[in-house]
């Protein structure tokens, strides 16, 4: 029997990429779905090319008597939501399959962070130990071990240490609208200038900063006044107080957790391995870029590794490190909206034969949020 599966969080920036994947993997056909909404209960559902199988008018999402009629529920909805609606379903008895892409019980001891080609074992492990919670995990964690998951799965991971490029898509639609917003801005304010071959450069840059550092708070409001068209903004997420960002901390606790390593349910009593790293955002749309540095725990030959990352999976696309190769296949404009995700820079460096270097790009809404999130939904149909 087809599962019955709820969707909340549907029309939101994630749960659009969502619904364009599943409608594409014709992952509809499969389910009888039912979409749920916080604000438009009543009205028509979205109709689903050549699916029949849908409830066709939106229920309210914070129906736990309705919500409980699924068994599988996949929400985008936000934290928030979860924060409300996730316990009073659990206590009214619901024992269904919550996918969730929201953090809230991304870290509880009987969730699992999803991302099957990487951590499938884990997956299936704890499937056989009962657990119903799967959550998608930090973009920036999930598009990185993509990239590079091979090193950990062969255990060659001594520690890791990366730099972060992220878009201002992880931040939501209206930071993606405010940079556009600003680089128009931008533009405006030197086009004449732009448009006479004879004005200084000079004069250009000036009435450019001055612009940028003008931006009034409405301006910039969603990154907490700093202006980030042709800007960077080196700190992403809450300040833990300890010098880090939450972001920052979440790459070493996730990527440990998605690996599986010391989850005490699972049986592992695995040391975590150090993995630290700066987060810094950056005016790009939709993809996360990461320099990363690894110190592997022996000597192993480039072209060894070279082909451990290239074979770990059909998304990951290795790119020979060299200047054309690097300039055309590994920027976040070339690898915006699809699956690819490209690893390039690797090499040894300079402080010996076990250190090793790489880049690596990813679409932060495919694998970085929706994609883990609906082939859950088959791992649960398999
Ligand atoms: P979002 O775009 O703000 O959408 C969330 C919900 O807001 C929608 O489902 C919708 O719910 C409501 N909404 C209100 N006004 C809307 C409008 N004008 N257009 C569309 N929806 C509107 O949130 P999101 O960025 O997709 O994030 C959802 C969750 O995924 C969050 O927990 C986030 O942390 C997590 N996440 C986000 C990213 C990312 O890159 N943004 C990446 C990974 C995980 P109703 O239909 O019920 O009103």
């Amino acid at each position: 029997m087809a599962l019955r599966v709820g969707l909340v969080g549907w029309r939101g920036m994630v749960g659009s990429v969502l619904m364009q994947r599943m409608s594409a993997e014709r992952d509809f056909d499969t389910i009888e779905t039912t979409f749920f909404s916080t604000s438009s209960a009543g009205k028509a559902a979205p109709e689903i090319e050549g699916c029949k199988t849908y409830d066709p008018i939106l229920q309210d999402g914070n129906d736990v008597a309705k919500l409980k009629g699924m068994d599988v529920i996949i929400t985008c909805q936000g934290g928030d939501y979860t924060k409300t609606i996730y316990k009073p379903l659990r206590e009214a008895g619901w024992k269904g399959h919550w996918i969730d892409a929201s953090k809230i019980l991304r870290m509880n001891d009987d969730a699992i962070i999803i991302l099957d080609p990487i951590n499938m074992p884990v997956i299936k492990n704890a499937l056989a130990k009962g657990i119903k919670d799967w959550i998608g995990g930090n973009c920036t964690v999930s598009c990185m071990l993509m990239g590079v998951g091979a090193l950990y799965k062969a255990g060659l991971v001594e520690w890791m240490q990366t730099s972060t490029y992220q878009a201002a898509s992880g931040g939501g639609a209206p930071n993606m609208r405010e940079l556009l917003t600003q680089y128009g801005a931008l533009y405006a304010e030197v086009k004449d200038l732009l448009n006479d071959p004879a004005s200084a450069i000079l004069e250009i840059d000036r009435k450019v900063t001055a612009k940028q550092n003008a931006f009034t708070s409405e301006e910039a409001a969603n990154f907490r006044g700093i202006p980030l068209g042709g800007n960077l903004i080196p700190w992403i997420d809450a300040d833990r107080e300890d010098g880090t960002s939450l972001e920052e901390w979440k790459g070493g606790a996730e990527t440990n957790k998605i690996m599986g390593i010391a989850n005490k349910i699972l049986g592992s009593n695995e040391a975590p391995i150090p993995i630290d790293s700066t987060c810094i955002r950056v005016g790009a749309m939709r993809c996360h870029s990461q320099s990363l540095t690894f110190k592997l725990k022996k000597n192993v030959p480039l072209a060894d590794i070279e082909q451990m990352i290239a074979n770990d999976n059909e998304w990951v696309k290795f790119v020979p490190n060299n200047r054309i190769d690097s300039e055309k296949q590994l920027t976040p404009a070339v690898v915006s909206g699809t699956m690819n995700i490209p690893v390039g820079r690797v090499r040894k460096l300079a402080m010996g034969p076990q250190y090793l270097g790489a880049f690596t790009v990813g679409d932060q809404l495919l694998w970085g949020a929706a994609e883990p999130l609906r082939r859950m939904l088959r791992v649960l149909q398999a």
